[in-house]
């Protein structure tokens, strides 16, 4: 049993020095093989799980055949690049933190990036140990993520309204709103990603089909009608907020 002093130099030091990370499972897709060597060696050495993948083929397949709780990704790739890998990840795994690793670090890349929904974007060269820092921060906060996204069944509640996805609900002001499929899976990503920016094309993939013919303008008609609803002022929106040039962000404390 720690006291609350020992406790606070335990906590104090866990902020300030990498701790060694047991039974997290990463997805490493490098194709340089001595990047790739080195690192994951001294990753395996901190108590991560390492899954190797050198192209975008050798990743999609990792992705079918594992989940992992953190995707360390390059961009250039041999066969294309890392954002296809990201893209594949965020359909089947909304809940792995994802980290690109890449000499490419041009503002507009990064962008790219973050509106895949990056956790962080780390240019090469990189000093290991401020990576392996940043790596156990992303950890933490897709931990913190999962803990508050709901259990089925379980009403949540984003900005004036508690939702029930489970029965299709909104309830504002004791009054029940009926939603609408594509209003639940909407809102469900944003609260998958809360906190980091969600593109207009993300939303449109993950909530409609290409023959509905929808453009970006349609997302921004669709997050009008939302906010109606569980915005207490619709008008200037505290709960999904617009993120210029990206798309919408739902506030990590949305409530
Ligand atoms: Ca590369």
């Amino acid at each position: 049993m720690l006291n609350k002093a020992a406790l606070k130099r335990v906590c104090t030091f866990s902020r300030t020095k990498p701790e060694p990370m047991s039974a997290v499972s990463l997805l490493m897709v490098e194709d340089d093989a001595n990047v790739a060597g080195t690192l994951a060696q001294r990753l395996r050495d901190q108590g991560f799980t390492v899954t190797h993948a050198a192209s975008v083929a050798a990743a999609r397949q990792s992705l079918l055949a594992g989940t992992f709780d953190l995707a360390l990704l390059d961009v250039g790739l041999p066969d294309g690049d890392g954002f296809e890998v990201a893209r594949a990840l965020r359909e089947h795994s909304p809940a792995t933190a994802l980290v690109f690793l890449t000499a490419r670090s041009e503002p507009q890349e990064r962008i790219a990036g973050l509106e895949l929904g990056a956790d962080d974007y780390i240019a090469k060269p990189f000093v290991f140990r401020e990576l392996l820092l940043r790596l156990q921060n992303c950890l933490r906060r897709a931990q913190a993520l999962r803990q508050s996204l709901p259990e089925a069944g379980q009403p949540v509640r984003i900005g004036r309204a508690e939702v029930d996805f489970a029965r299709f609900l909104a309830t504002v002001d004791g009054q029940a709103h009926s939603l609408t499929h594509k209003e639940c899976t909407v809102l469900r990503l944003l609260l998958e990603r809360s906190g980091t920016a969600v593109s207009r094309d993300d939303i449109l993939d993950r909530a409609w089909s290409e023959d509905e013919f929808p453009t970006s303008r349609t997302v921004d008609n669709f997050i009008m009608r939302l906010r109606r609803l569980i915005e207490i002022d619709p008008v200037n929106p505290r709960t999904i907020r617009s993120i210029r040039g990206v798309g919408y962000l739902l506030e990590a404390n949305h409530d």
